[in-house]
């Protein structure tokens, strides 16, 4: 079995080996973002040949509301000379090439903007250099947020939260046992709890969590992304929009999922080779951004903000010039974007905001 391993199984292996049980996050971190074999270090996960797809790439209705926003979000700033439009993780560069397409339409934004893209994975950067080599405007890349010289900015974040990588909590009676991976009787990575429970850790917990039954698991990320996110906001002027699938208050259960070619799979086995995920808490991301002096606006369904956003118009605005097939294939965008059944992300997903506490509402938000 040892000679069929993959390289970071076996250095998963040899880690716990010599260092005892590891973490949910430590793993889910390796697994992501090892600087040698991280899943989004390497791969090229979007598209129909990839493991999944995201709004994005479902229509280009989705890219074209969201730079609607951003240009609305950059008027309500006074229409600033300078503005850096920055995307964590921007996948394949879909959404700010259709985003600034439609953008064009408001007078001066695109002069304006100046693009500031945080990825880590190489393949998909020169993925995004190939997308957005016709725009004329000024582009860079950055490893983290952090590299993204200061200035007012208009931040988006599509399905990236839910790619960090989150610790999990199991509920005894003795208290919340942090939950680990171990090697099984059988020689496979297999779950296990700490023995002992994780001090004063109720304390911080949301009240309804507290009270949740034995054996419930509760998630959580560090969220220094989300203080990171917030310090900057509230800092420098702007506005931040975060869209993934996850629950607006925090809430037991265990979510930690993975995907490849488009179907579930084990979360321990071919470490490095699947994609790992875990719903958003848009609590404890609120919670985070409030206390580094942003102001949130939602968490609401994705659903709901595109329809404000006017998704059926522009729906409606594409079919007049479309064939039979363009038009069913709108009318289905259209449903997987906004629609609540098992394949829709209307109310999976989730839209909240960060602003200046100054700025006042951002479109899409007001009832
Ligand atoms: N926003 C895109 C892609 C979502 S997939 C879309 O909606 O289609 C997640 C993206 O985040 C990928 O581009 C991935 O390479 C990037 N990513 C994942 N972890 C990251 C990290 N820690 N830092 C920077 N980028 C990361």
């Amino acid at each position: 079995m040892t000679a069929e391993l993959l390289p970071l199984e076996h250095d998963i292996r040899r880690r716990i080996a010599a260092a005892g049980p590891m973490p949910v996050g430590q793993y889910m971190a390796l697994c992501l973002s090892d600087p040698n074999h991280g899943y989004y270090t390497n791969a090229n996960p979007l598209g129909v040949r990839g493991d999944f797809i995201t709004a994005p790439e479902v229509s280009q209705m989705f890219g074209e509301l969201i730079g609607l926003w951003m240009a609305s979000v950059w008027q309500q700033m006074g229409a600033p000379e300078n503005v850096r439009i920055v995307e964590l993780g921007p996948g394949r560069g879909t959404l700010l090439r259709d985003a600034l397409r439609a953008a064009t339409i408001v007078r001066g934004f695109n002069d304006a903007v100046v693009l500031h893209l945080v990825e880590i994975n190489a393949v998909l950067k020169a993925r995004q250099e190939r997308t957005l080599e016709a725009l004329t405007i000024p582009i860079y890349w950055h490893p983290t947020l952090r590299d993204v010289p200061g200035g007012p900015a208009i931040i988006i974040a599509n399905e990236f939260f839910d790619a960090l990588p989150v610790n999990q909590a199991v509920k005894t009676h003795y208290g919340w046992h942090e939950r680990q991976i171990e090697i099984g009787p059988e020689g496979n990575l297999a779950f296990t709890l700490a023995p002992a429970p994780i001090r004063h850790f109720e304390r911080l917990l949301p009240e309804t969590v507290r009270r949740a039954p034995d054996n419930s698991i509760f998630e959580w990320r560090a969220e220094n992304m989300a203080l990171d996110l917030g310090r900057r906001i509230a800092r420098d002027g702007g506005a931040a929009l975060v869209i993934d699938y996850g629950h607006s208050e925090s809430a037991v259960g265990d979510t930690l999922q993975a995907v490849a070619r488009h179907a579930y799979a084990d979360p321990l086995t071919g470490a490095g080779t699947i994609d790992l995920t875990a719903h958003v808490d848009f609590q404890a991301l609120a919670r985070g951004a409030e206390a580094m002096g942003a102001k949130v606006f939602g968490a609401i369904a994705q659903s709901l903000f595109l329809r404000r956003l006017g998704i059926e118009a522009r729906a409606g605005m594409l079919k007049t010039n479309a064939s039979r097939d363009e038009r069913a294939e709108i009318d289905a965008a259209l449903e997987r974007l906004t629609g609540t059944g098992r394949t829709g992300m209307g109310t999976l997903f989730k839209v909240m905001a960060f602003v200046q506490p100054a700025f006042g509402m951002p479109p899409g938000f007001a009832d």
